[in-house]
């Protein structure tokens, strides 16, 4: 992501997001901020342009659309879920405060999503293993080989470059999701990323998701508005970093896209357990889908493997600089 406001003006957003009007709750599903003038605010000077149902606001480095009525919004040609849909009422387009403050906040204000979060270690949890093979590709391959795989090849290419790095599993065992989120507290993980790959019933269906917490109360990507079950309106421990969790993915997304040239599926919302009860920023990723030939071929690939983590190890750099730069004392004239 390219910096639209630089990272030490996080203060400056929080004023604006509390000056801001607020929108009646009984328009929309929820009260509503002025997109217009959030995003004038946030430095996207100059009339947005709309056609169709969508709306789109230009930073000068920055392109952002909306659709109205829906969550997915593209972030300089990334796509991404918000908590909630940007809504069209009226003439006055409307976005969730949530997303004002932990999504596109985060997005063009880090400095406030990773103003208490680390950088010293990283986590690398392979998903399945042992008895539980994960799913099972057209070819056969198992999905476990192929977490473990990356992880191993991701941890090599950060080490290489001075990273701590731990992975919760490195071997074919079984280790329990519980025991996964407490290896990496135990670790010391400031970052944790879980590892796993795709499979559905369409078999045209391919790409790579990265997937994050939705805040407290808001669906997960495959809902709609409204959570089916009460127990996922409640906060969970990784609501804390939810903005950085944001910025996270936005970097991992980046970079596996960049290296992999495989299809963009955007940064989605799901509570698994190894991402709502971590205990730092963390994200899940779908590397791609196993029940895609194509794509499954393309897995079997030492060589796209190693792009694949070559896009992860990146997008995990990236994130660590960042959040390592937020921290650099003032440069003070001597
Ligand atoms: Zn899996």
């Amino acid at each position: 992501m390219r910096r639209i406001i630089r990272g030490r003006c996080w203060l400056g957003m929080y004023v604006i997001l509390c000056l801001l009007p607020v929108a009646p709750a009984s328009a929309v599903s929820f009260r509503g901020l002025s997109l217009n003038d959030l995003m004038a605010a946030y430095g996207f000077i100059g009339p947005p342009s709309e056609y169709g149902r969508n709306i789109v606001f230009r930073s000068r480095t920055a392109t952002v659309v909306f659709e109205a009525g829906s969550r997915r919004v593209t972030f300089n040609g990334l796509t991404l879920y918000l908590n909630r849909s940007v809504e069209k009422t009226t003439g006055a387009w409307l976005i969730a405060p949530v997303d004002a403050a932990d999504t596109l906040g985060a997005l063009c204000f880090p400095g406030r999503a990773l103003k208490s979060v680390g950088s010293g270690t990283v986590v690398l949890d392979a998903g399945h293993g042992g008895n539980d093979p994960g799913t099972q590709g057209v070819a056969q391959h198992q999905e476990k080989a192929f977490t473990l795989d990356i992880a191993k090849r991701v941890r090599a290419k950060l080490r290489a470059c001075q990273v701590t790095v731990w992975l919760t599993r490195d071997r074919d065992t079984f280790v329990s999701l519980e025991e996964r989120c407490w290896r990496g507290s135990k670790l010391g993980g400031d970052v944790f990323v879980s590892i796993h790959f795709n499979a559905t019933r369409n078999p045209s269906i391919s790409g790579i998701e990265t997937f994050i917490i939705p805040a407290a109360g808001c669906p997960i990507t495959a809902e709609d508005e409204r959570p089916r079950s009460s127990a996922r309106v409640t906060s969970c421990p990784g609501n804390r970093f939810d903005g950085a969790n944001a910025v996270l993915a936005h970097y991992l997304q980046k970079g596996l896209l960049a290296h992999s040239r495989s299809e963009d599926r955007g940064i989605r919302r799901a509570r698994f357990y190894v991402i709502r009860n971590a205990r730092c920023p963390a994200a899940l990723i779908e590397c791609g889908f196993l029940s895609n030939s194509r794509e499954a071929a393309r897995i079997a690939d030492p060589d796209y493997r190693d792009q694949l983590a070559e896009g992860m190890a990146r997008g995990i750099l990236t994130y660590l600089s960042r959040v390592r730069e937020l921290r650099l004392p003032p440069v003070r004239d001597s």
